[in-house]
């Protein structure tokens, strides 16, 4: 295969990558490259260049302040998964990303390619929902609900970065997901959050993309409890079907992995 040629450019500093984005709208950030690297070796991406931004110090901190806390952008899903601040004040979000992909891909990986990228199965797009984050950015700050537009989309504009994710503790919360035996990306995961605003409830892997359940959001409102979602059945007519599973079956996960977020987040009371 007839390699195509990018220049390979390591930002030395967040301005500098704004910088380089801005003179060459062709130029693509690269953070882990476990996205992006496998997408141009399929020839789906080709840029002519490349904006290391993995080694930014300015990218990469975790950050506990009072009932915040704050995610460095290019802060590996290792790192997440191993912070005794993430543990201490989101443990679902620390066992979120200790169980992305492989021990290769948790080391490189990294939080804000996962929400730049948005695949309709990634994992965090579920807790960011789910913890009503604020997504914050070299332009604006975006809220949960507006970031997410659709499959791979998000309201990210050209030359525009993910610096840092806000969030704010929880009272309760649960991660679960049925994943690919072979990928490990959710066919079916779900985040429960009870925070002092209310309940919410987000799904990823079973859609076009992360979506919230307000039918559980008000079940559990009322009832924080497994039994509260045990019946309740999300619509498959909006769910994606493929040789890993049905709509009809992906459906039926939702509300099992639901009930076992609750269940996690109900035992260990929010620790
Ligand atoms: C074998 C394998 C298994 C995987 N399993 C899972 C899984 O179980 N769950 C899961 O959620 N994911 C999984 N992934 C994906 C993984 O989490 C990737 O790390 C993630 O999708 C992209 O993050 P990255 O840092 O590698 O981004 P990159 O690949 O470097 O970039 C992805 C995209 O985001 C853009 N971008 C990167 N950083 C920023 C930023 N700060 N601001 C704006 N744009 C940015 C890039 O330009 C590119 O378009 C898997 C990947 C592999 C290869």
């Amino acid at each position: 295969m007839i390699p195509y040629p990018f220049e390979y450019r390591r930002a030395k500093s967040l301005q500098d990558a704004q910088a380089i984005l801005a003179n060459n709208p062709d130029a693509k950030l690269l953070a882990g490259g476990q996205t992006l690297i496998p997408t141009m070796k399929m020839r789906l991406a080709n840029p002519s260049e490349l904006v290391d931004i993995s080694k930014l110090a300015e990218l990469s901190f975790i950050r506990a302040d009072g009932d915040a806390l704050t995610i460095g952008a290019a802060t590996t899903h290792g790192a997440v998964a191993a912070s005794a601040e993430v543990r201490r004040m989101i443990p679902s979000l620390a066992h979120l990303a200790a169980h992305i992909g492989d021990p290769a891909v948790r080391a490189a990986g990294t939080l804000g390619g996962s929400l730049a990228n948005n695949d309709p199965a990634a994992d965090y797009p579920a807790a960011v929902l789910a913890l009503n984050a604020t997504i914050k950015t070299t332009k604006r700050e975006i809220a949960s609900d507006d970031f997410f537009t659709g499959m791979f989309s998000t309201a990210l504009e050209d030359g525009e970065i993910v610096t840092e994710v806000a969030f704010a503790k929880p009272l309760r919360s649960g991660y679960q997901k049925f994943a690919n035996p072979a990928s490990r990306y959710p066919m079916a995961g779900v985040f429960v959050a009870q925070t002092k605003g209310g309940v919410r409830v987000a799904v990823t892997g079973a859609g076009p993309g992360v979506f919230r359940v307000t039918e559980m959001e008000a079940a559990l409102a009322k009832n924080f409890a497994p039994d509260a979602v045990a019946s309740i059945k999300v619509d498959p007519a909006d769910l994606n079907s493929d040789i890993h599973a049905t709509a009809e079956y992906r459906a039926h996960l939702v509300t099992v992995m639901a009930k076992r977020a609750v269940e996690h987040a109900v035992a260990h009371d929010g620790h």
